[in-house]
């Protein structure tokens, strides 16, 4: 099975879709099984990280910003390179294990949709299997 969710994204920030993954697990009814948690993008990402200090995920779009600056010798017309290069650098899914109709997640982790060039409406999608 496969579930679509929507998303209004700002300039750039992570935004936590735990729920959403757990509901489209519980709306399959699987019990036993991989999860995988897609997005569509070229500059926005899925990742794991910590979901307990709101910091974390300052600190990472602080780093990922040190990281992939914008540089006046990129060519793209869009001028959203930076953006391009954190994608791919974060990536495009996520898999996750299910075991007893519950995710396997750390205590402190949760699943982000990571937006580098909002604000847009973007998409993601949950494979459950
Ligand atoms: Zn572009």
């Amino acid at each position: 099975m496969v579930y679509e969710y929507i998303i209004s994204t700002q300039r750039q920030n992570f935004y936590n879709i735990t729920g959403q993954v757990c509901e489209a697990l519980s709306k399959s009814g699987v019990s036993n099984g991989m999860c995988i948690v897609y997005c569509p993008h070229t500059t926005a990402a899925i990742t794991i990280n910590e979901n307990a200090d709101p910091d974390v995920v300052r600190d990472m779009l602080h780093g990922l910003g040190k990281a992939f600056p914008d540089r006046p010798e990129f060519q793209h017309s869009e001028g959203n390179s930076s953006a391009h290069l954190k994608s791919s650098c974060v990536g495009a899914s996520e898999n996750i294990i299910i075991e007893g109709g519950r995710l396997v997640l750390g205590t402190w982790q949760g699943i982000y949709f990571c937006e580098f060039d909002g604000p847009r409406t973007r998409k993601f999608y949950v494979k459950i299997q």
